[in-house]
């Protein structure tokens, strides 16, 4: 197996509480990892901790061929790596323009490379093609969802860190989101899922994690997962 992330007993906490305690993770390179869990379990903090916004406690995060430890790194740093995380409630600037939103995911980027990537997002989001002079405040929940995916994707990732896409769509929206997700594979993204939506995200994955207070309590390929009889009653609501 080809893992293009490893993380190894990473700890997290706010305060003077560890809300993850020392799990391990393996992201293969140009699969989707769905992590899922119910409220709190620490999913969000453990993409903060992935993608430097928060310094782990302990662990490692193993990147790439050279398994380079990017635990301690800088936010910036890591994001040029190539990890980029789309936060949970999308966290698009209202008062700015479509096309002033993706511009900021290519900051760095020359203007004529810029443009050039956002021709490749417009081509896989036509509805932001249609609205780039609009205010990102009057899209839809959806359209906002594809804005965030959209600024995360300028900056070509190697690694898409997703939280919550589905959070707050109606289910044909949803199942537009995870359509484009499942794309992103097919074009050789690797993707990093943490959803509350279980069954959308167990059902898009390749591999699985389920984790319960900080902890990983289950793991293994993503049908497997979702057959497990714990997961059916706790996630599916089956
Ligand atoms: P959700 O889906 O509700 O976001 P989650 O699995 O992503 O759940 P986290 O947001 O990572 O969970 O939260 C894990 C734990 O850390 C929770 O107990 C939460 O109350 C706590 N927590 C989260 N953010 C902070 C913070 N900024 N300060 C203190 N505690 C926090």
């Amino acid at each position: 197996m080809n893992a293009l992330l490893q993380v190894e007993g990473l700890r997290l906490g706010y305060g003077r509480a560890d809300v993850v305690h020392g799990i391990d993770l393996t992201v293969p390179r140009g699969r989707i990892v769905s992590l899922i869990g119910s409220n709190g379990a620490g999913k969000t903090t453990i993409l903060r901790g992935l993608s430097g916004l928060m310094k782990p406690r302990g662990g490692h995060i193993r990147w790439g061929q050279d398994g380079a430890d990017l635990a301690g790194e800088a936010a910036h740093r890591i994001a040029r790596r190539g990890i980029v995380q789309v936060p949970e409630g999308r966290q698009v600037f209202a008062n700015m323009t479509v096309a002033e939103n993706l511009r900021l995911g290519a900051y760095h980027a020359p203007g004529a490379e810029a443009a050039r990537r956002q021709e490749a997002v417009v081509a896989r989001f036509p509805r932001l093609g249609e609205r780039l002079s609009q205010q990102a405040g009057y899209l839809s929940g959806g359209e906002q969802q594809m804005l965030a995916m959209g600024r995360a994707l300028m900056a070509e990732p190697v690694l898409l860190l997703l939280d919550e896409p589905s959070m707050g769509l109606a289910p044909l929206i949803v199942e537009e989101i995870f359509a484009i997700i499942a794309a992103l594979r097919t074009e050789g993204r690797t993707i990093l899922l943490v959803e509350q939506n279980a069954s959308a995200a167990l059902a898009i994955a390749d591999d699985a994690y389920v984790l319960e207070t900080g902890r990983i309590r289950l793991k293994g390929p993503a049908a497997e997962v979702a057959r497990n009889p714990e997961v059916t009653a706790a996630y599916l609501g089956l």
